[in-house]
């Protein structure tokens, strides 16, 4: 979630008049990828991006990009995280169109973390259709087995498991020698507030996407299931909703 107030005013270059033409779009793979937080969401997104050879789109990624290397955008982004206020859609969707118009979108880009609301949505849709959704569905106890045993290096932000993902030395990082952590938002109790929140707040755009845009839903039982069985089964809906043909 991102804040804004406002009185501050978010410049976002318009790229409307460069704008992709809609004949243009029915060449790109346009997804979205939903999952609680701790369901593996950019893992998948990952290696979808390789295996389709799409772009992944994480606003978050964008915004904290940009705040790390100081932009005017960073610069705003960052007034608006420490006030404290959200972030409005139309910017949001701005940076949104502004990234999908780069060159590695030429052949598609999954959306991993936008839109969140049913406003976020049906802004999004004046800039963009959305032709499947993929729907990660992972109980809660699973999650909070998975990030409950989840530790993060202090130095380089590198993240193990207690389980599946072990250091070769116990609490310390193999990358760089730094201290293991668990981070705040990794307690349980942290972690079924944000399931939750989850929850509540997609339920409402589920109900909006579900009578427009095709969902894969992808059920994960079991927390040992490796990626590569739940990304074959996307493949296979894909092919089955003829998305992959334009890929080469
Ligand atoms: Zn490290």
């Amino acid at each position: 979630m991102f804040f804004f107030t406002h009185l501050l005013n978010i410049e976002i270059v318009d790229i409307d008049k460069y704008s992709v033409s809609k004949t243009a779009g029915h060449d790109k793979m346009k997804l979205v990828i939903f999952g609680p937080p701790g369901s593996g969401k950019g893992t998948y997104a990952s290696r979808l991006k390789s295996k389709l050879n799409i772009a992944t789109i994480s606003t978050g990624d964008i915004f904290r990009e940009a705040i790390k290397q100081d932009t005017e955008l960073g610069k705003k982004i960052k007034k608006y995280l420490d006030s404290g206020q959200l972030v409005p859609d139309e910017a949001v969707i701005k940076v949104v169109r502004n990234r999908i118009a780069k060159p590695d979108c030429e052949k598609g880009f999954i959306l991993d973390g936008f839109p969140r609301t049913v406003e976020q949505a049906k802004a999004l849709e004046t800039a963009v259709k959305i032709e499947a959704i993929i729907n990660l569905l992972v109980p809660e106890e699973i999650i909070i087995e998975r990030l409950s045993n989840r530790r993060t290096c202090r130095n380089c932000g590198e993240i193990y498991n207690l389980k599946t993902l072990k250091p070769k030395k116990e609490g310390i990082c193999d990358k760089c020698g730094g201290p293991l952590i668990q981070r705040k938002d990794d307690t349980i109790s942290v972690i079924k507030e944000r399931f939750h929140v989850f929850e509540k707040q997609t339920r409402p755009l589920m109900r909006y996407y579900e009578s427009k845009v095709p969902f894969i839903n992808v059920t994960c039982n079991d927390i040992d299931m490796p990626p590569e069985e739940a990304i074959e089964q996307i493949m296979k809906e894909l092919k089955k909703l003829n998305l992959t043909k334009r890929i080469p």
